[in-house]
């Protein structure tokens, strides 16, 4: 949309529904969905996942209006390291993933069910055998154990793994982070407990992790991550929300902008989708991503070709953006 004015300019009601099957389940769905939404600088994205309420939902839409009609602030590095995400599948597959995505860095689900320290470990160890000693492997149990469990099973996985580079989420709470990182030797990530907190400015993480993930889609925007990832105090991670090359590149720009950038990040993970909605897609070659220079558009024929289909869908959508425009 151009804006003669100068003036900020969205465009919500002409923003698009999108559909996008994945190649494996992940984060329990099948097909990603979220809007394209169009402004006075170019195109944001919203796409909370299905349970988020509107509330939640807020800060993703500052994110696309951000995107959309001011862009971001100036980079500091012009490619980031990225790591492969390996999801919950079996040895052979991990062992493709990793070794097929050029990254020096893998990022393995754990703890998808209460009995699958097994095939954690069958999993972690493919992951290694495939980087090599000199890789760097971390886990995201996505907070599925208790603090027993997680203390048992991070020494477990940390031996399987000839060493974790740390461990992302072991448990749900604050409390329990630090519970774990006071009998555990590997490092601890702090994820939902950021992302998720009523204040992510206010919470106190820095006895409960050595290390902050930062997710500027549900944190709304980069400049609000840049506070986000200050007020932790922490080095920081930036990782995806699944989305498409439009919103990745937010979380890039937030990646490039940081002031220090220690770790590889999760930003690669456009290969867990079948499809993009970009002519060229943020795709990292050889473990590393560009930062673009400017937001990517959609390809009007990609657009086109994953448009929900379902109007039932489509309405869901475009009423989740009506209200939560208006909370
Ligand atoms: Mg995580």
């Amino acid at each position: 949309m151009s804006s003669p004015e100068g003036v900020n300019t969205v465009d919500f009601d002409g923003a698009r529904v999108y559909s996008i099957p994945m190649r494996v389940r992940f984060r329990g769905i099948a097909v990603r969905e979220g809007m394209l939404i169009e402004g006075s600088a170019g195109w944001g994205e919203f796409c909370p996942f299905a349970d988020y309420d509107d509330t939640e939902c807020g800060p993703w839409l500052a994110t696309a209006i951000e995107q959309c009609t001011i862009g971001w602030p100036p980079p500091v590095r012009d490619r980031i390291p990225i790591n492969c995400t390996v999801p919950a599948v079996g040895p052979e597959r991990a062992h493709e993933i990793t070794a097929g995505s050029g990254c020096r860095t893998a990022k393995v689900k754990v703890a998808d069910h209460p009995e699958s320290l097994g095939e954690d470990l069958a999993r972690v160890e493919a992951v290694r055998d495939a980087l090599g000693p000199a890789g760097a492997i971390r886990v995201d149990a996505n907070g599925g154990w208790d603090v027993d469990t997680a203390v048992a099973h991070i020494r477990r996985l940390d031996k399987a793994a000839s060493g974790l580079e740390y461990v992302e989420q072991p448990c749900r709470t604050i409390d329990e982070l630090a519970a774990v990182r006071r009998q555990v030797d590997v490092r601890i990530a702090a994820d939902e407990s950021i992302r998720r907190a009523e204040d992510p400015l206010r919470v106190a993480v820095a006895g409960a992790a050595d290390v902050a993930v930062i997710k500027c889609t549900p944190l709304g925007g980069v400049r609000r991550s840049l506070q986000v990832a200050e007020a932790a105090g922490l080095p920081c991670v930036v990782s995806s929300a699944l989305e498409t090359s439009v919103g990745l590149a937010a979380q890039l720009a937030l990646a490039a902008a940081l002031p220090d950038l220690e770790f590889a990040c999760g930003i690669g993970t456009l290969s867990l989708l079948e499809g993009d909605v970009v002519a060229e897609s943020l795709r990292p070659v050889d473990g590393y991503l560009p930062v673009p220079r400017r937001p990517p558009a959609p390809d009007p024929a990609l657009l086109d070709h994953y448009e929900l289909a379902d109007p039932q869908r489509v309405s869901w959508w475009r009423d989740r953006l009506r209200r939560v425009r208006a909370v």
